[in-house]
This record gives structure tokens, sequence and C-alpha cells, in this order.
């Protein structure tokens, strides 16, 4: 995907680059050509004016101009006959110069004295712009529309003297082969270039002076248009620049080159249309585009082929490690692919195997372990049940043996045979507790619902008045075996009373939430424990103080053992000398429906 936008983006680039590059060839090129054809038209501009010059300097018209001017007011004949005079020699000027169509002679006042064109006899010229200027002794040019077969003559227009006085104006019509064949000359400008020449005829129009290439015969006028000016009004406002993506009077956006010829007040444009400039850089617009687009369907088929290759079997591969890790080891990949994803395939097979044998090696082994366990613990049971009755016998024998023999036994025997019994009912008592433990694993009777602070009040009921049970808060009633229940609270509460040194002994029990999760505690004032031993107190025979009659390690073994056994967790905190707290969660033996009202009073209080 970054590859075919790199390709689009890089074509997109050149793309933008060319079409600059193209409007500037272009725009040197229209620039030149219209310089060139400046030039040209200036110098048949001055071309015109040599040969009306030279017309002005032959001075027989004028001559009899003035003497027709100064005689033939006195007599119509003599000024008729003047009339003729010049009109003949104005037949010959149109003979001798071949641009020259028509040839007229005004008097002072604009009429026609004269003409090659007889037509034009008395024609009243005076409004024209050109013969004002003309009788103000300035010679000019000006663009004359033959209406009647729409064709475009140049007028040159200039005064007439005689010993420097005016006599008139000599109005010459030329035709234009030379600025006609200058624009139509389109060497250069494509298809749809050109150079046009225009005029302007009052404020709101002008004329192009020459055919154009769409219209090669007929008179041309332009509205001009002020507010979005087209070439040709550019140039004629003077403005000596190129011009891109203006409008021409055809509605066409147009490359054009302006130019301005100061003596005639011409306007002249070289134009070409901007979509055949930017025609080539088109076709690479498209190129491009068919570039990138081929560059992402084939990008699009290869992502698909990858995607059948390798992205679809690394899914079934992370679908299939899903389920392994969710223990079903038995999933097997079936990907028969040759490349690196069929070797990961196959590792991932292997794996799973290895890992179905190492699970049934375990499980054995915890089978193993299990029968070994159940078998230890029926072996400690029945031993402890059979050591019971005679360590009992045993240690009558040896009250028998005190009472009876009490007067001749000597202080250290007394006090050897008390010793026995001591070390007897320490005996007696881990055979108790290894009992109990063992027990553990009996059958017991199904849970029921209890409520935890009747079986605090009744073991408290055994206990010595100095002795102090606090229940913290609400506990709530549990589904849970009362025996169980029992044992539990009982060795938590022997263990704050026999590792206590106060005179008042005060245990505290109680339970809060914590992250949902209700957690029991049994705190006392006793002696605490340090913290490395926070741990180890809960393994069975492991005992932190020294060792008297009723310590044997087994306590705190029953308790986590029963913990466990509902899925709890049992630990301890505490600090030497004030006291220590045991904190423990019950998380399978919790209320099932008919106890959750009771559940929900605790939540609240809790
Ligand atoms: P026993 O009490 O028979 O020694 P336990 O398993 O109940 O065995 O306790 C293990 C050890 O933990 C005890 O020897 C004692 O040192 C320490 N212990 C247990 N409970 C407390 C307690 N509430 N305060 C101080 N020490 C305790």
């Amino acid at each position: 995907m970054v590859g075919a936008c790199i390709i689009i983006g890089t074509g997109f680039l050149y793309y933008y680059n060319a079409r600059q590059i193209m409007l500037l060839a272009a725009g040197n090129q229209l620039e030149s050509l219209s310089s060139a054809k400046k030039h040209r038209i200036e110098s048949i501009v001055n071309k015109k004016y040599e040969e009306l010059r030279l017309v002005q300097s032959r001075l027989f018209e004028a001559e009899h101009l003035y003497q027709y001017n100064v005689f033939g007011k006195l007599n119509e004949n003599v000024g008729r006959s003047y009339r003729k005079l010049i009109k003949q020699k104005l037949q010959k000027l149109t003979k001798d110069i071949e641009s020259f169509k028509t040839i007229h002679i005004l008097n002072k006042d604009g009429i026609v004295v004269a003409s090659t064109d007889s037509s034009a006899a008395n024609f009243n010229f005076s409004y024209f712009e050109f013969v004002q200027k003309a009788l103000k002794s300035n010679n000019n040019i000006y663009p004359l529309i033959d209406y009647k077969t729409d064709n475009i003559y140049l007028c040159l227009a200039g005064p007439i003297y005689y010993h420097n006085k005016l006599q008139g104006v000599i109005l010459i019509e030329t035709t234009t082969p030379d600025l006609v064949s200058l624009t139509g000359d389109y060497t250069g400008l494509g298809n749809t270039g050109e150079t046009i020449i225009g005029q302007l005829i009052s404020d709101t129009l002008a004329c192009y002076i020459t055919p154009t290439r769409s219209n090669t015969t007929k008179f041309q006028q332009i509205v001009l248009n002020k507010k979005n000016p087209q070439p040709v009004f550019l140039a004629l406002t003077g403005q000596e620049k190129l011009f891109l993506d203006v409008m021409d009077n055809h509605q066409k956006k147009v490359a054009a080159s302006c130019r301005f010829i100061a003596d005639t007040e011409w306007g002249v444009v070289t134009k070409i249309d901007m979509e055949e400039i930017l025609s080539p850089s088109e076709e690479l617009k498209w190129m491009i585009i068919r570039i990138g687009v081929g560059a992402l369907v084939i990008l699009f088929i290869v992502s698909l082929i990858l995607a059948s290759r390798i992205v679809k079997p690394i899914n079934e591969i992370s679908a299939v490690a899903r389920r392994v890790s969710q223990g079903d080891l038995a999933m097997q990949l079936e990907i028969n692919s040759k490349n690196e994803v069929g070797d990961l395939a196959q590792s991932f097979n292997k794996m799973t195997k290895s890992l179905i044998a190492a699970q049934e090696n375990l499980e054995s082994k915890i089978k193993e372990l299990d029968r070994s366990n159940v078998s230890l613990e029926k072996f400690a049971f029945v031993v402890s049940h059979d050591l019971k009755s005679p360590l009992n016998s045993v240690l009558g024998i040896a009250e028998l043996l005190g009472t009876e023999n009490m007067a001749t036994l000597t202080k250290d025997g007394t006090y050897m045979l008390q010793l026995m019994r001591a070390k007897i009912n320490h005996l007696k008592g881990m055979i108790g507790g290894i009992l109990d433990f063992a027990r553990l694993n009996q059958q017991l009777p199904t849970d029921e619902l209890l409520d935890l602070r009747s079986v605090i009040d009744r073991i408290g009921e055994s206990y010595a008045s100095n002795v102090c049970i606090n229940i913290s808060n609400e506990l709530p009633f549990l589904q849970i075996n009362t025996v169980v229940a029992e044992q539990l609270l009982q060795n938590l509460f022997n263990n704050a009373i026999k590792y206590n040194k106060r005179d008042k002994i005060e245990i505290t029990v109680g339970s809060h939430l914590c992250d949902g999760e209700v957690i029991y505690f049994v705190s006392d004032n006793g002696i605490g424990i340090a913290e490395k031993y926070f741990t180890s107190i809960f393994n069975i025979f492991q005992t932190v103080a020294p060792k008297g009659n009723d310590s044997n390690g087994i306590g705190l073994a029953i308790v986590k053992k029963i913990v466990e056994g509902y899925g709890g967790r049992i630990w301890v905190n505490s600090v030497l000398n004030e006291g220590s707290t045991f904190y423990f969660t019950l998380p399978s033996a919790q209320p099932n429906d008919s106890l959750k009202n009771n559940i929900k009073d605790f939540m609240q209080k809790t």
C-alpha cells in the first residue's frame, strides 16, 4: 500500500513539474512569437506611413487641389475639370501601388472632391476621427470597415499641403496582405494558437483588423468584458506581458502574450488554448493514474495472495494457540505449506504433542502423589488412632506410679515422673493433632447454613474469664460444615490465647470487603510473630515458640488445609509484642441463593 502511495505521489509530483515546465516553455514561446510579430507589424505600419508620405510628397494632387480650391469655387465647370484631373492622377496612383484600393481627396471640410470610387463623390468624411486628425496635420492609419462586404481595409489619412498651406486630406484605403499573412502564419502555435490584432471602436467595443483562425473572412466585433478582460482588451490597455488561464471571447481558457502598437493604438495578442498546452501533461496525468491504479490492483492481488499464504495460516495458528492456551491441547494445525509458516505450524504441532505428553505425565504423577498422600494420611490416621490407646495406658500407669509411690519416690524420681507425664501428654497432643489433620480428608457431613457468631460463642464458652472474644462487625451466614468451621476458628483462638502473655486476652473476629471479596480476620494482643516466620508457620510441625506441651506445629497446618479446601487463602500480619492478625478467605463457602438477603445486609453494613 505504501509502495502504491509512493508511486502515485511521485507520479503526481512529476506531473506537476511537467505541467510547470510545459507552461513555462509555452509561455516563453508565446512571448518570443509575440515580440517578433509586434516588430513585423510595426515595420508594416512604418511602410504604410512611408507610402502615405510618398503620395503626400508628390505635389501634383496638392497643386490641383489648391487650384480647385481657389478657382473651382468660382466656376463649376472649372471645378469639375480639376476634379477630373485629380481623379485621373489618383487612378494612375492606384495602378502604380498595388495595395491601394481606393483613394479619396477631401477638401478642408472633409468632403470628397475626387475619388477613384465614383460612388464616394461628395461623401462627407468630416465626422471620422482619422480625418479630423489628418486635418490637424497628423498622418494616421485607421481600419475602415466595408460593411457591404464585411471586409476591413486600412485607411491611411494625411493632410495635403501646398506651399505650406493645408489644402485638404488624402485618404487611401489599402488592402493589408502583409498583416493578413502575418496573422495567418500559425507556425509554432499548434492547432489552436493564433495572432490577432485588435483596435478599439468605442469604450465597450473593439474589432479585429485581420481575419482570425476561426473566422477567416468576416469582420469581427468584440464586446469588451471589463470584469474579466479578454486578452485583446488587456493588450489594448497597453499591458505587454504573458497571461495564463485568461478567458478569450470564445469562452476558452488561453495563454496569451499581449503587445501594444503605440503608433496605431492596436492591441496584438498571440495566444494558444491552455487545453492544448497542457494536453501532454493531461496524458501524463492519466498515465500516472493508470500506473497508480495498476499498482494498487497488483498490490491488492499480491496482498490477497499473501493473505491466503501467510496471514490466513497465521490467523489459524493464533486461533489454535488460543484454544490450546484455554486447555484444548488436542488441537492440531492442518497447514501443509512448505514455507516458514508451514515450519511454524509443524513446530506448533510438535509443541502441543509434547505438551500433551507432559500433561499426561503430570497427571499420572499427581494421581500417584494423591494415592501416596491418601495412603499416607490413612496410615497416619491408623497409626495415630492405634497409638492413642497404648499411650493413654502408659499415661495411666505413670499416674498410678506417681500416686502409689508418692511416699517412697525421691525428689529426682518425682521430677522425672512429672517430665514423663508431660512428654506423654505432648505426644498425645501431637497424635491428636495428626488424627485431626488426617480426619480432614475423611468424608465430612455436607455443608450447612451456618451463623459464624453462634460458632464463636460456643467456642468462647470453654475459655477462662480473662479471654474476651469480640466480634467487630456482622459476619455473613455461610454454607459451610460446622465441625470444620469450629476446627478453623478454635485453632486460631487457641493460638491467640496460647501465645499471649497479657492478663486480659483480647481476640477480635471480623470481616471486610476488598475488591468484592469477603476477607475474614482473627486478631489478638499476643506476643506476635517475627516476619521471617509469616509463611513457614503454616507448614505442618512448624513451631516458632519454644516447644512446650501444647506446641506441636499442627494447628495452623489444619487451618490452612481447611481454608484451601474451600478454595481460599490464608496469611498473617504481626508485630512482635503487640499482636497478630490472621486473614483468610472462603470463596466456595459463599452464601447460596437463599442467603442472598443475608449477604446483602452484610455488604451494606461493611
Ligand atoms: P502450635 O501452636 O501447636 O505450635 P501451630 O501450627 O498452631 O502450632 O502454630 C505454629 C507456630 O506459630 C506456633 O509454634 C507459634 O510460634 C506461632 N503462632 C501461631 N499462632 C500464633 C499467635 N496467635 N501468636 C503468636 N504466635 C503464633
